[in-house]
């Protein structure tokens, strides 16, 4: 028998127009005798001239941030749906962690968890409590008037979009930007990462000399960070400045485990098939090769939010994230609300994702009864 959660995805549902949709409702209906609440739900919708796929409340991303939006939206009974992506933005369903191996600063894990498992723990909390979770990309979003317009991979072309929803909580993350290194698919997550905080105090990086390239204020700080750790660390700047701000750059120029080297580029990694030992590091000035001992590359050359979908659309700060109100989840436009690393360019760490993944569903759900009440 077709279950209500299979009723939902009836294969011809946002291909036709609203008044045969009825139909092919009714059509369903009779053909796998659907309960009757599952037809007046969608009769409701036809009446109400709203496409197959409406919702209330919709979550594109499935980071830390999606999935405690979900939690909270599904506990307060607001059915929300999850579109957790198809590699979108590069990565799998769960988002960034589950490219890493142990997350050791996760709370309520005292011996670590593995990132893939937690969240796969993340999204079973979700589907418990009643997300529906799709595995599809959202490709294209008009949000120029409620109920915002979603249009799924594959149907960008189609006028019609294949959901809409009043409310959508946008989390769509982020990546850190990577040089590509020759020998760096060998040795990423084997002695290259691009997280000092989330990496940095792992056994193979200990009393041992590290690198870090780039030469902002995320450098400056990961590489007084890993001091604590490295015997040294050494910070490749591709020009003959800092970026970093001025108290940022004199904490780094002065500290005593620290060297800084100007103009110069990591050109290749070198390993011994496991673990990364060596980089091949270029002056930009004289093109003279030489070799850095190193058995840690961590990159620091800033990060790529995922806001392709809504640029032009909201407001953006000049690197491209959604900037919200402070203290909140609330955006340039109201009814869409921003969490996780696709908002926050600071800290970036799956828990205060996961943190304004709740603050955007407690705003989503005080703005949709506000708005209900309003109607
Ligand atoms: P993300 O985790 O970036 O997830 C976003 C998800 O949304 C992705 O699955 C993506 O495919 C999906 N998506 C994007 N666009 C769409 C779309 N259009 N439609 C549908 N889905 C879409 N933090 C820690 O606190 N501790 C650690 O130990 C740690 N280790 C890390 C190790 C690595 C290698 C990396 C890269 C990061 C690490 N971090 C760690 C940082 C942490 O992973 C991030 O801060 C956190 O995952 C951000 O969560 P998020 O929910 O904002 O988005
Ligand atoms: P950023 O300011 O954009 O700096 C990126 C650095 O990486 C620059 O030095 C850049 O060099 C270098 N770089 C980029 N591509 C490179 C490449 N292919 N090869 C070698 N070097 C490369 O990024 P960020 O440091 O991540 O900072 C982002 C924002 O967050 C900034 O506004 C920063 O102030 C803020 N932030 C603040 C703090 C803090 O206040 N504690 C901490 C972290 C970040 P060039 O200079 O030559 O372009």
């Amino acid at each position: 028998m077709i279950t209500l959660e299979q009723s939902t995805h009836l294969p011809c549902e946002y291909k036709y127009p609203v008044h045969s949709y009825s139909f092919v409702i009714s059509m369903y209906s009779r053909l796998f005798r659907l309960p009757s609440t599952t037809r007046r739900t969608f009769h409701t919708l036809s009446a109400l001239n709203m496409p197959a796929n409406h919702r209330k409340v919709t979550i594109i991303g499935s980071g830390p941030a999606g999935h405690t939006a979900a939690i909270y939206l599904a506990r307060a009974n607001l059915e929300p749906t999850m579109f957790e992506g198809m590699m979108a933005n590069g990565f799998a369903p769960g988002g960034q962690l589950t490219t890493t191996t142990d997350v050791e600063n996760f709370p309520g894990f005292p011996e670590g968890v593995l990132g893939g498992e937690l969240m796969d723990k993340l999204r079973a909390q979700s589907e418990r409590f009643g997300t529906e979770i799709i595995t599809e990309t959202i490709s294209k979003v008009d949000l120029s008037s409620r109920p915002f317009k979603l249009w799924r991979e594959g149907n960008e072309e189609e006028s019609e979009p294949t959901d809409t929803s009043d409310a959508l909580v946008f989390s769509t993350g982020a990546s850190a930007k990577r040089m590509f290194l020759p020998g760096e698919d060998k040795y990423w997550q084997n002695g290259i990462s691009a997280c000092a905080v989330c990496d940095g105090a792992v056994p193979i990086f200990r009393k041992k000399p590290l690198a870090v390239i780039g030469g902002g204020d995320s450098a400056a700080e990961e590489a007084i960070y890993l001091t604590k750790y490295a015997s040294h660390v050494y910070v490749l700047v591709r020009r003959d400045q800092l970026r970093a701000s001025k108290v940022m750059a004199d904490r780094l120029l002065k500290h005593p485990k620290v060297t800084v080297l100007f103009n110069t580029q990591a050109t290749s990694t070198h390993g011994d098939g496991s673990l990364l030992n060596a980089l091949t590091i270029k002056s930009t000035i004289s093109g003279e090769e030489t070799k850095l001992d190193v058995n840690g590359l961590f990159y620091a050359i800033g990060h790529e939010p995922a806001t392709a979908l809504v640029k032009g659309q909201i407001e953006l700060d000049n690197e491209g994230y959604i900037l919200t109100q402070p203290g909140s989840s609330l955006t340039s436009i109201e009814g869409f609300f921003a969490a996780g690393d696709v908002q926050d360019k600071r800290y970036r760490q799956a828990i205060t994702s996961a943190g304004s993944g709740c603050m955007a569903a407690l705003d989503a759900e005080r703005w949709l009864s506000e708005h209900e009440a309003t109607e």
